[in-house]
C-alpha cells in the first residue's frame, strides 16, 4: 500500500515511515522541516519505496496531488513542544487547525482514510484518572497560552470526527501520551531528551515546578506499531478516538534521578519554578495517566519497553550522536 505521512520528517513521523517500509509498504513524506529534519529520514532516502516533498501541508494543491497518490494518509504535521507553544502561539494555532482542514478536505474528495494525531494534552486539567477516551476535556482560560495547543488539537479531533459523521470520510484519531525515543530533540522543551543531554554534558538537570508532577513515557517504536495496526484495522477504527501511551508512571524528579543514574552522571538537579521556566501563570498538568483498554481490545496493543529500556535507548542515541560530531 501507499502511505502519505505529513510531518514525516519529524520524530514520530520518521519512525512511522521506517515501520511502514519494514512492513513492505511505500511511503511518501510531506514536511516543511519547521521542527522536523531531513536527518531524521536520511537513512531512508536510498529505499526506492521512499520519497518526500519539502513543503507545508497548508498548500492545497500539493496536498491534493499527494493524497491522490496515496491509499492511506497519516496527518502528523503539527506545531509541537511546550516551549514552541508558549513562544509562538499564532503559529501553533494556525498550523494545527489549518493544516488539518486542508488534509481532511483533500482526503474527503477521494475518500482516502486519514489518521489524525492528537495528544493527551486535550485532557487538560481533568482529574478523572485514568484518562478515558469518552472522559471530559477540561481546558483552562484562554488568557493562559498553553491551552491554545490543547484547544487547537481538540478542534482537529472534532473536525476529523465530523468528516466521518457527515461526509463518510474514514478518519481515526489517536491521543498520543508522552512519546520518547531516539531522534527526539530537546530543543522544543521535551523533558527526556533534555535531561539526557544535560546529564551527559554534566550540566544541571532542570526540574520544573516541584517535580512531583507525573508522566508515563512510551517508546516511539511501540507507539508506531499502534499507529500502523490501527489504520490497517479499517472499519472498526473509523470514527473512533484511541489513547496510545504507557502506564508506567514516574514523577519528573524521579525521572531526573533515574536519568542521572543510568547515564552515570554527577550532574546536580535544579528545581526551577514554572514562572521562571516558562512564563508567569503557566499551568502544568500534575498527572497524565491513560486508560489503554480500548486500543488493547481493538488491535491487542500494549507497550513492550520499560522506562529503563527507553532511557537506555535515548542515552545510547545521544552518545552515538556526540561521537560523530
Ligand atoms: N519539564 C521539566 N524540565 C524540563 C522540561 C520539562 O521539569 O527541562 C517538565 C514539564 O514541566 C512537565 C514534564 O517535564 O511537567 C513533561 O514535559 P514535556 O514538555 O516533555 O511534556 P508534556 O507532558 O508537558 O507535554
Amino acid at each position: 500500500m501507499r502511505f502519505l505521512i505529513t510531518g514525516g520528517a519529524g520524530f514520530i513521523g520518521s519512525h512511522l515511515a521506517e515501520e511502514l517500509l519494514v512492513r513492505g509498504h511505500r511511503v511518501h513524506v510531506l514536511d516543511d522541516l519547521s521542527t522536523g529534519s531531513i536527518d531524521n529520514v536520511r537513512h531512508l532516502k536510498d529505499d526506492p519505496r521512499f520519497s518526500y516533498t519539502i513543503e507545508t501541508c497548508a498548500s492545497t494543491s500539493i496536498v491534493a496531488e499527494l493524497v491522490d497518490d496515496a491509499d492511506i494518509v497519516y496527518h502528523l504535521a503539527a506545531a509541537v513542544g511546550v516551549d514552541l507553544i508558549v513562544e509562538s502561539p499564532v503559529r501553533t494555532i494556525e498550523t494545527n487547525v489549518h493544516c488539518t482542514e486542508v488534509v481532511l478536505a483533500q482526503a474527503a474528495k477521494k475518500r482516502k482514510p486519514v489518521f489524525v494525531a492528537s495528544t493527551s494534552e486535550v485532557y487538560g486539567k481533568s482529574t478523572q484518572f485514568p484518562f478515558h477516551e469518552d472522559g471530559d476535556l477540561v481546558m483552562g482560560a484562554s488568557t493562559t497560552g498553553r491551552w491554545s495547543y490543547a484547544c487547537s488539537k481538540a478542534i482537529d479531533e472534532f473536525l476529523a470526527l465530523a468528516y466521518w459523521k457527515e461526509r463518510k470520510l474514514p478518519t481515526v484519531v489517536a491521543r498520543l501520551f508522552n512519546t520518547v525515543g531516539p531522534r527526539q530533540t530537546g530543543r522544543y522543551g521535551m523533558v527526556v531528551p533534555k535531561f539526557v543531554s544535560q546529564a551527559l554534558g554534566e550540566r544541571p538537570l532542570t526540574v520544573f515546578g516541584d517535580g512531583t508532577q507525573t508522566r508515563c513515557f512510551c517508546h516511539v517504536e511501540d507507539v508506531v506499531q499502534a499507529l500502523v495496526d490501527l489504520m490497517l484495522l479499517g472499519n472498526e477504527a473509523y470514527g473512533q478516538v484511541f489513547n496510545i501511551g504507557s502506564q508506567e508512571e514516574i514523577s519528573i524528579l524521579g525521572l531526573a534521578e533515574r536519568v542521572r543514574a543510568l547515564a552515570g552522571s554527577d550532574s546536580e538537579i535544579h528545581v526551577i519554578p514554572y514562572a521562571e521556566a516558562y512564563e508567569e501563570g503557566f499551568e502544568d498538568m500534575p498527572r497524565r495517566y491513560p486508560d489503554i483498554a480500548k486500543i488493547q481490545r481493538a488491535v491487542a496493543w500494549a507497550p513492550t519497553r520499560s522506562l529503563d529500556e527507553i532511557l537506555g535507548d535515548v542515552i545510547s542515541f545521544q552518545q552515538a550522536e556526540a561521537a560523530v560530531v
